[in-house]
């Protein structure tokens, strides 16, 4: 019996096919920007969401980390989420290589900053603070697709106040799914977008980022320094190309298992679903059935990270079918009912 693996959206392995589309990628070296592949990723990715330029590198992490970088100067600030990805779980990356303070925000339920805390937290221009450069948000965030109301209200603060605007959309094609939108109509709202090509889109590796050409020449140099200049990284941008071009619009499917799942597992004692969207369900087991759940989900061959945070994550994905969906609902009911 195959593994189902629900801890996240980055366990994809390439298909077949995007191996073959890999194996023919044409290639150079992308230090002096001579490979055509992730020349044609950039390019094309630019136009597609409305920006001037993009930037292929290696993580989602590093092109945050680069993007801060590029709108921040040492002594800046940028204002965040106090449970983004930028913030939490980067390793502080802005702060430690970037010289960036970051200002956390108490997030909203539905996973926005409230407008008048950031406004709050926007310094005076004062030799006694940070210099408030930028907002940060995130897009989807545990999986919720933020209001397209609340994207333009933030671009409009931020041209008042000055502030440049960036996204965290590692999951942005998610949200543009869910909303039945397209993509441009999320990204148009920012000075600076990172997109993952490595989660529910299936590729192996890389992010995208997207700015003006002033601003991503700035991140190529910042690239660099913190050594993500790839050399003959086109195969892995035509897996990235590949990516968009056939497994976009499929992202559905994925949203519509995790409904599918969190519908199965309603009413069970002992399990909680706390939420879903998109392609992530969110359910509460008592501490003390950890170890239970763990040796249920082990038998059936489901994996899931747990004990990490309070509520576990299900994350559905190119390689979940309707079968583990059916398989992990068996498997938390027979818990259940234990
Ligand atoms: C996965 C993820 C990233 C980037 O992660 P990497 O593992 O560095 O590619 C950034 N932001 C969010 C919200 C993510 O989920």
């Amino acid at each position: 019996m195959q593994w189902i693996d629900l801890r996240s959206d980055t366990v994809t392995l390439p298909t077949d096919a995007m191996r073959e589309a890999m194996m023919r990628a044409p290639v150079g070296d992308d230090v002096y920007g001579e490979d055509p592949s992730v020349n044609a990723l950039q390019a094309r990715l630019a136009d597609e969401l409305g920006f001037e330029a993009g930037l292929f590198v290696p993580s989602g992490t590093q092109s945050n980390l680069i993007g801060l970088m590029a709108h921040c100067q040492r002594g800046d600030e940028y204002i965040v989420g106090m449970d983004a990805h930028t913030y939490k779980y980067e390793g502080g990356g802005a702060a430690v290589l970037g010289s960036i303070q970051p200002q956390p925000i108490v997030h909203a339920p539905d996973g926005t900053l409230p407008l008048d805390a950031v406004e709050r937290a926007i310094k005076p221009v004062d030799p006694h603070f940070a210099r408030t450069r930028l907002v940060c948000l995130e897009n989807t965030w545990h999986g919720r697709a933020l209001p397209l109301q609340y994207l333009a209200e933030t671009r409009a603060l931020c041209d008042r106040r000055g502030l440049a605007l960036h996204l965290d959309g590692a999951r942005m094609f998610n949200a543009a799914v869910a909303l039945g939108v397209a993509p441009r109509e999320i990204t148009r709202h920012f000075d600076s977008v990172s997109v993952c090509l490595s989660k529910g889109l299936g590729a192996p590796v890389g992010s995208v980022l997207l700015g003006t050409r002033d601003l991503i020449d700035t991140a190529r140099r910042w690239r660099k320094v913190v050594g993500g200049g790839m050399r003959q990284a086109g195969m892995l941008a035509a897996a990235a190309s590949f990516a968009l071009d056939h497994h976009v619009a499929r992202l559905a499917e994925d949203h519509a298992r995790a409904a599918r799942l969190a519908d199965g597992l309603q009413g069970l004692r002992d399990v909680q679903v706390v939420a879903q969207h998109t392609n992530m369900v969110f359910i509460e087991v008592p501490v003390e059935r950890h170890d239970a759940l763990r040796r249920a989900l082990d038998d059936a061959r489901v994996r899931v990270s747990i004990g990490y945070t309070p509520a576990i994550r299900l994350v559905t994905h190119l390689d979940v079918d309707d079968e583990g969906v059916a398989r992990t609902v068996q498997a938390l009911r027979a818990f259940a009912s234990r």
